[in-house]
Formats: C-alpha cells, structure tokens, sequence
C-alpha cells in the first residue's frame, strides 16, 4: 500500500454515496441501540467518550454534510507526504506496518543478541528472527542513534555467527522499490533459514 493509497481523493469522488451509507449503517443499527453500541460507533479507540457517542444525532449532523464536496485549497506536496508516509511513525513502526502488510510474522522487538564480544556484548535489533538468525535495524530509532563504525562491526560480528543483518534507512520507507527489495532480503533468509 503506497502512501495512503490515495484514499482521500477516492473519499472526494464518492463523497455523497460514503455519507449516505454511513447515515444508513447508524440509522439501521443490527443491535438497534439506544445511542451508540459496537455494532454502530464504537470502537476501541473511542471508548473514553462513547458516552457522548448517539448514532441519531450523527446522523442528523451527517445529514448536513450531504453536499458536493468543494476543494478549497490544495495539500502542499511534502505536507502531504508527511501525512501520510510510514515515516511519519517511528521508523522501526514504519517498518514493523510494512511487515504485517506482508504477512511478515515471527519476530521479536526488542530482543537482545549476544555477540559474545568484550567491546560490544550484545545488540538489540528492531526486529529478530530467532531461528533464521536473522536481524534488522532501522536507522535513527531511539534506542540506536546510527554510527556507522559501531553498526558495521556489529553487522561483522553477527555475520560470524551465522546471522544476517539487514539495516534500512528511514528514507526508504516511502520507496516502494526499496521496500520490495528489503522485503525480498528478508523473505529469502527467512526461507531459506539455517538450522
Ligand atoms: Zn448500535
């Protein structure tokens, strides 16, 4: 899914038809509730106000919205992007969404990696595939500021044990070749895993 899948332009086009089925789905509530229920407007993510949620009365402030949508001003371009770019998440969330959009399971956060090293003892990869031995970094979280000499002898120790590591930089997140080519990195090891 790139950027957003332009989801806001679709949302324009088919605005009254979006506005009709959404007053449709609160008047004829399955449940037939009072105000708001989970079969209508609740949700997770609203359930510190669903006092105040009623599904006639959104319905009548839908109502008034059933008009032809009027552009009034454009979105300057890097706005936008900003909006709606997995890097406006931290990066290592960013990633961790592209994974699940791929079906990419398996892995642990924040799980430590002897390196059996007296300098570096350990590393704490964004992502760990345990049994394919498999580590990824994501450049600029919090808890790895980049330092390439430091990375690079990790990347030198974990491959003398048997792992890969794959660091992905922040910018190309948003870059749909780059993300396929990681996501062909990691599919590869992870298929073709040692055991
Ligand atoms: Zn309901």
């Amino acid at each position: 899914m790139r950027g957003g899948s332009g989801i806001l332009k679709q949302l324009m086009k088919r605005w009254k038809l979006v506005v009709q089925r959404t007053i449709f789905n609160l008047e004829n509530c399955p449940n037939d509730c009072e105000t708001s229920c989970y079969s209508c407007m609740n949700t997770y993510w609203n359930q510190t106000f669903q006092d105040e949620l009623d599904r006639n009365k959104a319905a009548d402030i839908l109502r008034t919205y059933l008009t032809d949508p009027v552009e009034e001003e454009t979105i300057p371009a890097n706005h936008k992007q900003e909006r709606e770019s997995h890097s406006a998440t931290p990066p290592e969330r960013g990633f961790e969404v592209i994974l699940k959009e791929n079906r990419i399971y398996g892995y642990e956060t924040q799980k430590k990696v002897d390196l059996g090293d007296s300098d570096i003892p350990y590393t704490i990869p964004d992502f760990v595939f345990k049994e394919a031995k498999l580590a990824i970094f994501t450049d600029g979280n919090t808890f790895h500021p980049p330092n390439r000499r430091r990375d690079k002898l990790i990347d030198m120790l974990l491959e003398d044990m048997g792992w890969k590591s794959i660091r992905i930089l922040n910018s190309d997140l948003d870059d749909p070749v780059m993300q396929q080519i990681y996501l062909k990195e990691i599919t590869k090891r992870l298929s073709s895993a040692p055991r």
